[in-house]
Parts: C-alpha cells; structure tokens; sequence
C-alpha cells in the first residue's frame, strides 16, 4: 500500500483529503491544529461580526472515513530527495507527498514592517488583530488620551479592503463601548498601486471606493510605505502617520519550507508544478494553492486565492489515484468562478460566473458561497452544526 502525505489542511490540503477519501484512497495528514479554518472569511471575527469558534471546524468532523489519518504536528523541514518530512513530533517518509502549506507574509524588504505590523492568516493572527484593537480603545479609556486613535491598513487588495469594511463597521461599536467619539477614530487604508481590487472591473471598483468612503475609510492609492516604525509608518511622500495598530495585507509568498528544500521556485518562493501540479523537480510530489507556481492558460501564474487551492486539491487526488491504478493523469484547468469582496456584513462587490453584483445582493451571494462550503465539508450535518454562524455576536 502506497504511503500518500498531504501537509496542510487549509483549502488545498481538505480538499484533496476529500476528494481521496471518496476514492478510498488511505493517506495521512499532517497539520499544525487539529481543526480547518476559513480563511477567506477572517476578516469577519477579526472585525467582530462573530465569534472566532465559528470559523474553524475539527478535522475529524471533516474528515469521517477510517481510512484516514490525522496527525497534529508542525512540518519543519521538507527533505524530497530522501522521500521524508520531518515535523516537531519525528520523521515520516512517504511515496506520494502533497504540499499544501499555503503562504507566508510578503514584506518586500519594509524595513521595520514585520517587526511593527499585524497581519491576518490564520485564526491565531485574527484573533491577535481584534485583541490588540480592543486593547488600544481599551488604554485610550483609562488615560482618557487626547491623541486620535488610528488603524492603517496596508495592501488594497481582497485581504485589505474586506478587513477595511469590517473594522469600518465595528467602530462605531467600539465607540460607544468606550466612550470614545466617532470622530477620534481613523481607518487608513495605503496601497502603493494606482487602484484598489485590481481583479475587478473599474466600476466594481469605484463602487467599493465609495462604499468603504462612506462608512469613513480613508483610502489612498499610489501611496507607498517605505518604514514601519513602533506605531508609525512611513510612506514614500516623506510623510508620517501615527497609529496605534498598524496591519500589513499587502502580499504572500509561499511557505517558506519550499525555498529551503530545494525546489524550482519563482519569485514568490513557489514551488514550479507542470500541467497534473506536480513539481517539476520531484515526481512523486504534488503541490497545491498558494504554495504552487502553476502557468494557467494565459500564461501567467494563478494569483494565490481559496478557489484556485481547492480546484487543485481535488486535481491532485485525482492525478494521484490515477498513478496508484496506473492511469494516465489529467491536466489541471482552472476555472476561474469570480471574485466577491465583501465591504462589511450587509454589502459587498464583485463578480461571480460573469453576473456583476453590488450592494445587499453581493453580501447574499457571499453568504450563499459561505453555505456551499460548509455543504462540500460536511453536508446538512455541517451547515446545521454551523447554523449560529453569520449572526453578528451578541
Ligand atoms: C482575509 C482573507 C480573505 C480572503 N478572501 C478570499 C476570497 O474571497 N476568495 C479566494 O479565493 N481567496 C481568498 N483569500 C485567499 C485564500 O484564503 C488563500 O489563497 C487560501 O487559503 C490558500 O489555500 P492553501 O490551501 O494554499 O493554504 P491555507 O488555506 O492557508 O492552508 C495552509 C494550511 O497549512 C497549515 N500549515 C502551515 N504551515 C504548517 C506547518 N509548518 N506545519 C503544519 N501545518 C502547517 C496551516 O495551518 C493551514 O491549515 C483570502 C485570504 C484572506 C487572508
């Protein structure tokens, strides 16, 4: 029996497990929490609209089938030419490894950027961002400081504009929590590029600029920060802005382990995968989402984005079952569903199969995609585990 691994257990990692338990394909995961969360839905708990148990399920109710074995443990180190991985709980080997270790924070060399900044990845770092931000209204309370209290956002694209929209709702309850005047409180977005969103079209995007301005964001394109300090940033103007939490969305790179080991990579530290997300190094390895540098159909990579990583985790399991039964395998295609923004809890943007959408029913859709996955993870059973989800908390 061939020994298959898949390392990670985010959207690429699940959805491979899936795919080869429908197979009844045995294999063992390996992930550094015992649960998965829903990344692309952060920005939600880490703006308060719901509470943080509500976005991670156990793997094992994912995950039902005895064929399939589930290890807590932290990948360390990647070793392909020994067919091992060696994680803080010992050494494993393998015939068939998928990588599926998602990203890493992409600083471009800011000086004092990740030393000074939050960032928003993973349940954990949520979880710091909405601390921190409570703790900062907090202090301002007890000290009853004159200074304003800011929030600079770096990085306008899906990350930065979604948390932009829910912080921009929570403040007003923040506010009236701490007695603190609305009008104290500033939300900075920065991005260096002309635009926000770039993935969607002008209009979609000027439609997201006025909603997010309305709600009291001030967003600045063209506006490059070149040094973090402690509650400071820089920007290329020479001019300086104060604030007390400074968060960085401005981009990922793959898992750093990738780099390290070895692989053929690009730029962005990816893994080069041919047209089945093997890697052209190593045959016996297959790598998914945002860790993969995969060529799409118009030659260019894939951009690092959920749909991408769970369309290339049911293509692996596919392609790996295929060589256990001595198949040929089947190219990876892409298909590229859209992109929805959400711009707080009740509006949103985007464009989903090619049908644009704005305001209360773009929020819909997101909601609708919410209850797709939840329905792909775990059916009825899912959603009605989850079924207190998306209430904004009490
Ligand atoms: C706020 C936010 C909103 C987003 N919105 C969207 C959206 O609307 N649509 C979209 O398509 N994409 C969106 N994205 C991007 C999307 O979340 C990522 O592209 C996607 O999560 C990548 O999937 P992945 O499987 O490659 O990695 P991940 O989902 O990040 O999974 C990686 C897994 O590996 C585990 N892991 C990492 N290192 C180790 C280690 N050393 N040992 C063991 N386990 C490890 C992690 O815990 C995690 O479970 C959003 C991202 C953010 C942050």
């Amino acid at each position: 029996m061939a020994n298959l691994l898949i390392l990670g257990a985010g959207y690429g990692g699940i959805a491979a497990a899936k795919a080869l338990e429908k197979a009844g394909q045995p294999f063992t995961l390996i992930n550094k929490h015992e649960y998965h969360y829903f990344t692309t839905l952060l920005h939600e708990p880490a703006g308060g609209r719901n509470k943080f148990e509500e976005y991670s399920v156990p793997l094992r109710d994912v995950l039902r089938q005895p064929t399939s074995e589930i290890v807590k443990a932290r990948v360390t180190e990647l070793k392909p030419q020994g067919n091992t991985i060696v994680t803080d709980r010992g050494e494993l080997a393998y015939d068939y490894l998928v990588i599926a270790l998602g990203n890493a924070p992409e600083y471009f060399g800011i000086p004092g950027m990740q030393e000074h900044a939050l960032v928003l990845r993973s349940l954990d770092t949520a979880r710091q961002l909405h601390e921190h931000i409570e703790k900062t209204f907090a202090a301002w309370q007890e000290d009853h400081d004159d200074t304003r209290l800011c929030i600079v956002v770096g990085g306008a694209g899906l990350t930065g504009i979604e948390l932009c929209g829910e912080l921009a709702d929570w403040m007003p309850e923040l506010a009236a929590q701490y007695a603190l005047p609305l009008e104290k409180i500033q939300l900075i977005n920065l991005e260096a590029a002309p635009t926000i969103l770039p993935m969607l079209e002008e209009d979609l995007r000027a439609e997201a600029l006025r909603v997010l301005e309305s709600k009291g964001v001030q967003l600045r394109t063209g506006t490059a920060i070149v040094k973090v300090n402690r509650n400071q940033v820089e920007l290329k103007t020479r001019e300086t802005i104060d604030a007390q939490t400074i968060i960085w969305t401005g981009g990922v790179r793959a898992n750093p382990l990738i780099e390290q080991a070895g692989f053929e990579v690009d730029p962005k530290g990816r893994a080069k995968v041919n047209e089945f997300c093997q890697s052209v190094d190593f045959a016996n390895v297959f790598v998914i989402g945002d860790s993969a540098w995969f060529t799409g159909a118009d030659g260019k990579p894939l951009p690092p984005t959920g749909q991408a990583a769970e369309q290339m985790g049911d293509a692996v399991a596919q392609n790996i079952t295929a060589q256990l039964q001595s198949y040929p395998m089947r190219p990876f295609r892409y298909n590229n569903l859209g992109t929805l923004a959400s711009l707080g809890a009740e509006v949103g943007v985007g464009s989903v199969k090619g049908v644009r959408t704005k305001g209360v029913s773009a929020a819909l859709m997101k909601e609708g995609s919410k209850a797709k996955y939840l329905w792909h993870l775990g059916g009825l059973r899912m959603i009605s585990q989850k079924r207190g989800q998306f209430k904004r908390k009490g």
